[in-house]
């Protein structure tokens, strides 16, 4: 095929993430990829900025997590979970139980984020029906947050971004504190806690959890808050009975700079999701962690197993690349890289400030972020970063990017230096 031949093909049939079919932006085909370096068909290299939607942390084409799935591909493939069970689910269920802090014993495999969400949520509502307290079904969370695209997860995605007006009357309504304002690096004010208190005040005996992605708020706005929100949350989880959800779907393996970002307010959540960089970005697979005590009543209440059991569950190829990945990432100074990561970041995206157009620069971890007044021309925008030699996918005001965590000084400066200056393209037009 063509390269003209396959874009016009993927033009007029295939859907893309949050694209018009009528309207489209354009559409870049890749030929491979490696290290930090996407090559497409046309030749061009870009450097990248996304790892692919916080997935591919160790770069792409790694010989060993190729080879962890060649080997395991010659041996199973896949085979069904329901009454089998398999070496790569168990060494890596064994790892998750390991490196996450009690009581999370228990693991449960799907095959993408927003299943692990809903499958958490699952839980919860099984979990107080098993004990007796069938009252207990709404969830409380906060405004900003991303959860994923089907429905239980979109109905607990900030209710603007969401569009839950579009779903109004099928979606579930649950509630909403305003998100936080006091961001990782302020000074505590007891008074961004007020919104959530007062809800959860109200509303707990018919809350069975809160839901909410610890510190860095991803797709929903990229926001990061500060560690004594979550422990306050966790302070009212408990007081009121409530099990806390956390999803760390975009935050695990490190991104924050904590291995989980719950590490940064020293809480342990009693449901904990993740996914993206669980198996380095090379296959899909995602897992929810509870404590024993869930299980236990789950199974011992009607009707005794929880409801929920995916085809692809603990698919042996994605448990395995994931255990290689999970193991490269504890083996190397992950915390080191991460760190390095973020003195490039706040230094190479320090110059956007000076931009008249741009209202915020932040940089946590992993993860840098230029928030703009108004939203991009992606029209623009895009074509100009691929021009410059990088991948950044901005949405709306948010151009952001966190790399692979194995990303060079040099490509990391490259990447913030095509920002600072198509931002300033930008605004001088
Ligand atoms: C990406 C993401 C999800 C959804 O995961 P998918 O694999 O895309 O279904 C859920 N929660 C958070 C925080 C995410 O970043």
């Amino acid at each position: 095929m063509t390269f003209d031949e396959l874009l016009a093909f993927d033009k007029q049939h295939i859907w893309h993430p949050y694209s018009s079919l009528t309207n489209p932006l354009a559409t870049y085909p890749v030929e491979s990829a490696s290290g930090v370096r996407i090559r497409l068909m046309d030749g061009r290299e870009l450097i990248d900025g996304m790892a692919s939607w916080w997935s591919v942390i160790h770069g792409y084409a790694h010989p060993v997590l190729i080879d962890a799935i060649q080997q395991q591909a010659a041996k199973l493939s896949h085979v069904m979970f329901g009454g089998l069970t398999h070496e790569p689910a168990v060494q890596l269920a064994r790892t998750l139980v390991e490196i996450t802090p009690d009581p999370l014993d228990l693991v449960f495999f799907a095959d993408s984020g927003s299943v692990s969400v809903e499958v958490a949520m699952k839980m919860a509502i099984q979990y107080y029906y098993a004990i007796g307290r069938k009252e207990k079904q709404g969830f409380l969370t906060i405004r900003s947050g991303y959860h994923g695209d089907v429905f239980h997860c979109m109905s607990v995605c900030d209710p603007v971004n969401g569009m839950h007006h579009i779903f109004k009357g099928i979606l579930p309504e649950y509630l909403f504190a305003d998100r936080p304002e006091c961001g990782f690096y302020d000074e505590w004010d007891e008074l961004d806690f007020l919104s959530f208190q007062k809800l959860i005040e109200k509303h707990h005996p018919s809350l069975c959890a809160v839901i909410l992605e610890p510190i860095v708020q991803g797709a929903g706005g990229m926001r990061f808050y500060h560690p004594q929100y979550l422990c306050k949350v966790r302070e009212l989880c408990d007081r009121y009975d409530l099990l806390l959800i956390a999803d760390e779907i975009a935050t695990g393996f490190g991104r924050s700079g904590k291995l989980f970002a719950c590490e940064h307010a020293r809480i342990v959540p009693d449901l904990l999701c993740v996914g993206k960089a669980l198996t380095g970005g090379y296959m899909t697979l995602a897992a929810v962690l509870a404590g024993g005590r869930i299980g236990e009543f789950i199974s011992q209440g009607d009707p005794g197993v929880f409801m929920h059991g995916p085809t692809f569950m603990a698919n042996p190829l994605a448990c395995a690349v994931a255990n290689a990945s999970v193991r490269l990432l504890l083996e190397s100074e992950w915390q080191k890289n991460v760190l390095a990561l973020e003195k490039g970041l706040k230094l190479g995206l320090a110059p956007c400030r000076d931009l008249e157009s741009v209202a915020d620069v932040r940089v946590l971890g992993g993860v840098g972020v230029v928030e703009m007044k108004e939203a991009v021309d992606m029209k623009r925008v895009q074509p100009a970063f691929v021009s410059k030699g990088v991948w950044v996918r901005p949405f709306a005001k948010l151009v952001y990017v966190m790399p692979p965590y194995c990303i060079e000084q040099e490509d990391l400066a490259s990447l913030t230096t095509a920002i600072c200056e198509v931002l300033a393209e930008e605004e001088s037009r």
